[in-house]
């Protein structure tokens, strides 16, 4: 049904692009979600950005609710991120060697998240995640992971099994190419369910190495942890000499200055003993990190038996990026997020409830989705029942309006500190519209 959507607004720029791309590249993306598949129409391709506003190759100009899918939390082509990649640029792009850059970042997450007693970075979340299960099982010497359906986790072989983001969209059950052998070392429960977690260490007592979670299940929308979840986690995984992997690449320094972990675990007196990040330490280059326990780190290379490397990690340019974000994300910059993502779920709640669209809003801190179901979302089961034809009627309502929503019903609507009150109004004149569309 999606995919019949026409256009209502004809962007002939980026549709010969697309046609271009789809020549060289496969369904002319280079991450499955772009392509539009779920909403229908053709994938707007982006020239330019500046604070909240993206435009396109024919010249349209969009308030953007995804920023790059998360790191773009200062919003398009922030002046102190220019000026440090532009410094940072200026004095070579690449050494292979140990630079300054890396240590500053690396201290700087690690004075944020207080749990985090080393870090090591590498270029993307995937990269991270991977990384992260590997090092927990070369220290538990143990082989099965927990996972999670509908928590993503990057494209790692054993962690696409019931993924979120991209393999939701797609209704994808796995994906082709993993074998058989790699998932079977992966035991895939239901969110927010910690008897289903108890059973699992019950079942199998000594091999599981980790369990890995994101911190909050943000790729499927955003489905907060129960109250007590996240403790159960790493209370259960405890008492079995296993590690519990935080993947906070989505809400790491988004949610605040220490991510979820400051949310709950360092409120609540309990640990992961492994995190992993992305996104926003980037600011919009290629960065990704994990670290934690120094007990723990002290096994990766050099040092330890647990091989990990990258030609590019710590890139001098990626990191100066990285850095520049954190930088600007002080008090200021977190009571500025809270204020606008508060004022555009009101917004997208009181135009969905005129039209008498069944919805749900969800969200922990600055991070919220919009489930166009009638049920409070609490797994994967759940948040796949809901209504997505009449997501992609007012995804497009929206964007002909001018407002870039993420082009799935299964991902986060993320805000950045430079989202305005003109940006706000763009949003709010486009709501009722894109409300009625949905109700259809
Ligand atoms: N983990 C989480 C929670 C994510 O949201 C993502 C990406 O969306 C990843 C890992 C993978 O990160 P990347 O796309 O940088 O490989």
């Amino acid at each position: 049904a999606a995919a019949s959507l026409a256009d209502a607004v004809t962007v002939p720029a980026s549709a010969e692009l697309f046609a271009r791309a789809r020549r060289v590249t496969p369904g002319g993306v280079n991450s499955p979600v772009r392509a539009f598949r779920s909403v229908g129409g053709t994938p707007r391709f982006m020239v330019s950005g500046s604070g909240p506003r993206l435009t396109d190759a024919d010249g349209r100009s969009y308030v953007d609710l995804v920023g790059s899918w998360g790191p773009m939390i200062l919003g398009h082509a922030h002046p102190d991120v220019l000026a440090a990649v532009h410094a940072a640029a200026s004095a070579g792009l690449s050494f292979g060697t140990p630079s300054p850059g890396e240590v500053a970042l690396a201290e700087e997450i690690v004075a944020r998240v207080p749990a985090v007693e080393q870090v090591r970075l590498v270029s993307s979340g995937t990269e991270a995640t991977m990384s992260a299960i590997r090092l927990a099982r070369g220290f538990t010497g143990r082989p099965l992971i927990v996972k999670f359906a509908g928590c993503y986790h990057g494209h790692v072989d054993s962690l696409l099994a019931a993924a979120g983001s991209g393999v939701a969209t797609f209704g994808l059950p796995d994906s082709a190419g993993v074998t058989a052998a790699t998932t079977a070392e992966v035991l895939v429960l239901p969110y927010n369910d910690l008897d289903a977690v108890r059973a699992a260490f019950a079942a199998a007592p000594g091999r599981i190495a980790a369990v890995i979670t994101e911190a909050v299940a943000a790729n499927m929308g955003v489905v907060p942890p129960a109250p007590g979840f996240n403790a159960g986690l790493a209370e259960v995984a405890h008492a079995d000499g296993a590690l519990l992997v935080s993947d906070e690449v989505m809400t790491g320094f988004r949610l605040g200055p220490a991510g979820m972990y400051g949310i709950d675990a360092a409120r609540e007196g309990w640990s992961p003993d492994l995190f992993t990040f992305g996104k926003v330490i980037g600011g919009g280059l290629p960065v990704g990190a994990f670290g934690g326990r120094a007990d723990v780190m002290a096994l990766l290379a050099p040092d330890g038996p647990v091989y990990q490397a990258g030609t590019l990690s710590g890139n001098p340019v990626a990191t100066a990026a990285g850095l520049a974000t954190l930088r600007g994300l002080d008090d200021a910059a977190y009571a500025r997020l809270d204020a606008t993502s508060t004022a555009v779920r009101i917004l997208a709640d009181d135009a969905l409830t005129a039209a008498g669209v069944p919805h749900r809003v969800q969200r922990v801190s600055n991070l919220f989705s919009i489930f166009f179901c009638d049920e409070p979302v609490q797994d994967y089961d759940a948040a796949r029942r809901q209504d997505t034809a009449g997501y992609a009627a007012f995804f497009h309502a929206m964007l002909d309006a001018g407002v870039y929503l993420p082009p799935s019903a299964f991902e986060a609507w993320f805000v950045s500190t430079a989202h305005d009150d003109k940006a706000v109004d763009v949003i709010a004149k486009a709501l009722p519209g894109a409300a009625r569309a949905a109700a259809r």
